[in-house]
């Protein structure tokens, strides 16, 4: 008699033994999904090993209802990661297991997806320099540049479906399946590759001598050809055969990057993995990269569970990046998963950012990773001239102060573009009474709803309720009620008033919510002449944008002083990465820093020293509070609609007697301490070690298994927090 040991998709830290009919005993294998009857319903589960005995009466075991698969969907590799990400992030292994899967297949479903729908040029689309619409003659010229291309990859790019129509109407392109090509036998097509100067060379040299597992810290500053550099890595990898996983942060927001990789290595299948794609389209990627007929993918986060034949190295770009931590269910974070990886594979990873987080700095100073660095701009001679511009008692319309609003003028008068950074949406953070002093308080949350004029709305950011803003205050009748605070919907108001005859584009999450916005966007600011871009940290990511020659951040304050340990690295981030927009060709470009505390000597380190220089400092500061990475954290987060209780189950986690090494705090409100109506408390968990940390939390983990309690509130632990 065979058994199988089944991980299902319940929020329980176990798995659950099946008889395995004798028909299947020889196919049978882990890795494959089986389909069982758990507790009265069908449920989809993982095979995770096959075994003679059980620890359980072999009389109680039920067989399996059905064998789904004919080859694990999950190798070893990959459900090692697994294993180890549900152990080391305390969530269920079937759960995680689950998540990991792309829909279809967590669906039960095998659907065939060995072919790929391609676009490519006619030979008159070949011929084509002009053509009557804008989009379609775009892309023609994409097509020109890139050879034929996925259908998703195109729109990724955001070309609209209409637009793929009417030229493939006009025959000038047309669509073809291509079944899984084997791309390793074909003679590798390198585009044109850029001299490498003196740094990057040695990067590359550094990377391309490598054998077996090695971590590298590439810390470039921003322009100083980090993409050029792994291009050059990857011509190796691929040269031998081998494939690539390429992590960012998000790729609706950079198209450029995917097309750089494409016109580099134009007769190479590069495929993407993202939320936008269809689920159809993302098993095909999946499918293609587990035969090895995918050379490189391109993804975000989750793209570090994909399956590869032969996977030769990974690069995590802008390693530094939030959104690389999943913020619900499994709280993965992809880049330190990717060491993981890389290690198990004996494989180099590469993680490549201009302003490392403390915690990946750290590792490359004390020689975990290896540190090469990238401090010149690749094109431009000069860096750039950073400008704090002191607020007390200066005059500000709109956030922008005078002495900022001069700078502007003198950049639009030379035709160039101005970028003005507000991390904050919407017209304005709240409404205020003037009489009484009433707040559009939302009333499920402890926060403000935000007032967005141009749709007349009050709106939550946190729970989503919409509201028409009061006429009149609703404490006190007054109609004396005013915006207070700033955000970019009236940052826009204010310069399109200033500054009638030039083009203004808003770029934040409410002007790019239709698809193909923001690409419009993007387009509209390659054309050149004095332009103003307005927007949120949407726009520090990664972006190109050749003609900004001057960066104004209106709010610097409002992350120097906050309970938040990694406030400042995140500031210092953000500002430089910001920054990192103006002055990408030619000649340097301008940063004005808006503050009421110039002297602050973070900001002062910052700008007269750089990124480099600040985060040195801060990780000797870190060691001194003892934070991360000279600590390991965790929190433990509940909530529920009555604060007692929560704040009960919590309390009642916190161990009699101390325990060496773990230190607790709380329970503490959590940073919004009501959302949705629900009350948020956490308990910090801070270790000497992750050994001792990770004792405690199994511990843990069993006792909230069995705690009446917890059974009463939602929690969730969370290991290695990005957000306190
Ligand atoms: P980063 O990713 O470090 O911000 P990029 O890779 O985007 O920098 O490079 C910035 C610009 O410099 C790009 O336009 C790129 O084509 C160009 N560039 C990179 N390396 C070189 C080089 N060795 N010679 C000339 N131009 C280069
Ligand atoms: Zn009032
Ligand atoms: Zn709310």
């Amino acid at each position: 008699m065979k058994i199988v040991e089944v991980a299902i998709k319940v929020p329980l830290n176990r798995t659950f033994d099946y008889l395995v009919p004798e028909a299947l005993c020889t196919t049978i294998c882990s890795g494959m999904r089986v389909e069982v009857n758990f507790a009265n319903q069908k449920k989809i589960g993982i095979v995770l090993g096959v075994k003679d005995h059980s620890d359980f009466a072999i009389e109680k075991l039920k067989p399996i209802t059905t064998l789904l698969d004919t080859t694990p969907v999950f190798q070893n590799d990959i459900l090692n990661l697994l294993k180890f990400a549900s152990q080391y992030y305390c969530f269920p292994l079937g759960e995680t297991l689950q998540l990991a899967l792309p829909t279809l297949l967590r669906q039960g479903k095998s659907p065939d997806k060995t072919s790929v729908v391609y676009l490519d040029l006619t030979r008159d689309g070949q011929a084509i320099t002009t053509l009557r619409g804008a989009k379609q003659l775009a892309l023609v010229k994409q097509l020109q540049a890139s050879g034929k291309t996925p259908l998703t990859e195109i729109k990724a790019l955001g070309f609209a479906s209409a637009t793929i129509k009417a030229l493939l109407k006009q025959q000038l392109i047309h669509e073809f399946v291509e079944h899984d090509n084997c791309w390793q036998t074909a003679e590798l097509t390198i585009n044109k590759a850029l001299k490498l100067n003196p740094e990057q060379a040695i990067a590359c040299a550094a990377i391309k001598q490598n054998k077996g597992y090695q971590t590298y810290l590439l810390e470039g500053i921003t322009g100083s050809g980090k993409t050029e550099v792994y291009l050059q890595a990857l011509a190796d990898v691929l040269a031998k055969g081998k494939q690539a996983l390429v992590l960012v942060p998000e790729i609706g927001l950079t198209p450029q990057t995917v097309n750089r990789f494409r016109r580099r290595f134009p007769n190479t299948p590069i495929m993407l993995w993202h939320s936008a794609l269809t689920d159809s389209e993302r098993l095909q990627t999946w499918r293609y990269c587990e035969q090895g007929s995918c050379a490189i993918v391109i993804g975000t986060r989750s793209a570090i569970f994909t399956p590869f034949a032969q996977l030769g190295m990974i690069i995590v770009d802008e390693e530094h990046d939030s959104s690389f931590k999943q913020q619900d269910s499994l709280r993965y974070h992809a880049r330190d998963l990717a060491v993981y990886r890389a290690h198990q594979a004996k494989i180099p990873l590469i993680l490549g950012t201009a302003t490392p987080a403390l915690e990946t700095l750290h590792k490359a100073l004390n020689g975990k990773y290896q540190l090469l660095t990238l401090n010149q701009r690749a094109q431009t001679a000069t860096n750039n001239q950073y400008c704090l511009i002191d607020m007390r008692g200066q005059q500000e319309q709109a956030g922008i102060a005078q002495a900022s609003l001069a700078v502007i003028k003198q950049h639009l008068a030379k035709q160039k573009q101005v970028m003005i950074f507000l991390n904050r949406r919407g017209f304005s953070p709240t409404l205020i009474c003037h009489e009484c002093g009433w707040l559009s308080n939302c009333k499920r949350c402890s926060t403000s709803a935000t007032y967005h004029k141009g749709i007349r709305s009050l709106i939550c950011h946190h729970c989503g309720e919409h509201e028409r803003p009061p006429m009149q205050c609703p404490d006190c009748g007054s109609t004396q009620i005013f915006p207070a605070g700033k955000g970019t919907e009236q940052v826009e108001d204010f310069l399109t008033e200033q500054f009638t005859d030039i083009p203004i584009n808003r770029i934040d999450r409410d002007t790019t919510r239709r698809k193909g916005s923001l690409e419009e966007a993007l387009e509209e600011i390659n054309t050149p002449g004095a332009r103003i871009l307005i927007g949120t940290q949407m726009l520090a990511k990664g972006h190109h944008f050749p003609d900004v020659s001057l960066v104004v951040i209106l709010d610097v304050d409002s992350g120097l002083y906050s309970f938040d340990f990694r406030a400042t690295e995140h500031l210092a981030q953000l500002i430089t990465q910001v920054s990192g927009r103006a002055g990408r060709s030619g000649e340097a470009g301008v940063v004005l820093l808006q503050t009421h505390f110039p002297e602050h000597p973070l900001l002062q380190d910052l700008i007269n020293n750089g990124y480099q220089d600040f985060a040195r400092f801060a990780l000797t500061e870190r060691q001194l509070t003892s934070f991360p990475p000279f600590s390991q954290l965790a929190l433990i987060r509940a909530q529920a609609h009555d604060a007692k209780l929560v704040q009960a189950f919590l309390n009642d986690l916190i161990p009699k007697t101390p325990i060496a090494g773990i230190e607790l705090l709380g329970p503490l409100p959590a940073p919004l301490e009501k959302i949705a109506g629900q009350y948020r408390y956490q308990l910090h968990l801070q270790a000497q070690n992750r050994s001792q940390l990770h004792q405690y939390l199994v511990q843990l983990v069993e006792y909230l298994n069995s705690s009446k309690l917890a059974a009463k509130v939602r929690w969730h632990i969370d290991v290695d927090p990005i957000d306190m």
